[in-house]
C-alpha cells in the first residue's frame, strides 16, 4: 500500500504539489493522470526520495524516509539514468546487491528476453539508445522485487513490443499483490490497466475514480473538462464527487 498524506512541494516560487493526499491499496494500480507540468513527476521524487517535501508519505505503513521502505520500491524516472561505466549486466547486480534482493540469474536472463536486451548485456550504460536505457531502467526497478512500485510516464520512448511487455508485466505484478503507481498525460496508454485513476492539474488532485465509480463514464471527456477549466471552480473546493460530478448518464452502474 502506498499512502501520500498532505504532500506539497514548492520549487522556489512554483508550489508545484499543492497539499495532495490519496492511497493505492494493495494490489491496485494507481495512475497519476495529469497535463505537463500538473505535478505528477514532483510527486513521485517525492514518494522516491529524492525531493524535500512538506507532509507524510508512507509505503506499505513504513515512512518512506526509512531505510526499510526504500528497500521495498522500485521506480523508474521520467529520464533514465544509467551508469556510463557498468554494462547492462553489471546494473542488475549492482540493484541485486545493493537491495538484497532475491531474484535469481534466471529471472534475470528472463527480464532480459522479455525486454530484448539479452544480446546487449555487455554493453555499457553510454552505448544504448534512450529506448534501451528506458527498458534497462524498468528492469533495475524489477529486479528490486519490489512491494511497490513507481513508473514515471514508463511508454514513453518504449517500442511497441516493449510497451506490451510493460502492460502485461503491470498485470503480473498487480496479481501478485505489489502496488503499482503509474504517471501518464494519456489514460488511453493504461486503459487496460488501472484499478484507480487520480486526475491531476495545477498541483492537485481535481477528481477520482475508482474503476468501479468509473462505470462507463468517458474518463478522458472528464479530463478534458477539468484540465480547460470547466470543472475549475468546483475544484477549489476539494475532490470532486464522481459521479455526480459529470453529467452523462453512467450506464455502468
Ligand atoms: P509533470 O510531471 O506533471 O509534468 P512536474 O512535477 O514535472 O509535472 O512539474 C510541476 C511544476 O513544477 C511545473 O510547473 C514545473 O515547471 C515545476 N518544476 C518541476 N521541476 C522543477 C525544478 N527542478 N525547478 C523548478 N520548477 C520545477
Ligand atoms: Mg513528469
Amino acid at each position: 500500500m502506498l499512502q501520500i498524506m498532505d504532500l506539497s512541494k514548492s520549487y522556489k516560487k512554483t508550489l508545484a504539489v499543492d497539499r495532495v493526499s490519496f492511497t493505492v491499496p494493495d494490489g491496485q494500480v494507481g495512475i497519476l493522470l495529469g497535463p505537463n507540468g500538473a505535478g505528477k513527476s514532483t510527486i513521485i521524487k517525492s514518494i522516491a526520495g529524492l525531493l524535500r517535501y512538506d507532509g507524510a508519505i508512507m509505503i506499505q505503513g513504513i515512512p518512506s524516509r526509512e531505510i526499510a521502505a526504500k528497500k521495498i520500491f522500485g521506480y523508474v524516472p521520467e529520464i533514465p539514468a544509467l551508469f556510463d561505466a557498468l554494462t547492462v549486466r553489471e546494473h542488475i547486480e549492482y540493484i541485486r546487491r545493493a537491495y538484497d534482493s532475491d531474484i535469481t540469474e534466471e529471472e534475470i536472463q528472463a527480464l532480459f528476453r522479455r525486454f530484448e536486451l539479452d544480446d546487449k548485456q555487455d554493453k555499457l550504460g553510454n552505448e544504448l539508445s534512450k529506448g534501451m536505457m528506458q527498458k534497462v531502467s524498468i528492469c533495475c526497478a524489477l529486479a528490486v522485487k519490489p512491494k511497490v512500485i513507481l513508473l514515471d510516464e514508463p511508454m514513453v520512448g518504449l517500442d511497441p513490443q516493449a510497451i506490451k511487455e510493460l502492460k502485461e508485466v503491470v498485470l503480473e505484478l498487480r496479481n501478485q499483490g505489489i502496488t503499482v503507481l503509474i504517471s501518464t498525460h494519456m489514460l488511453e496508454m493504461v486503459k487496460e490497466l488501472w484499478d484507480i485513476v487520480f486526475i491531476m492539474d495545477k498541483g492537485r488532485i481535481r477528481a477520482t475514480y475508482t474503476r468501479e465509480q468509473a462505470g462507463n463514464q468517458d474518463l478522458d471527456a472528464i479530463f478534458f473538462g477539468i484540465t480547460r477549466g470547466n470543472a475549475g471552480e468546483k475544484a477549489e473546493s476539494g475532490i470532486l464527487e464522481p459521479m455526480q460530478e459529470s453529467t452523462r448518464e453512467s450506464a455502468g452502474n
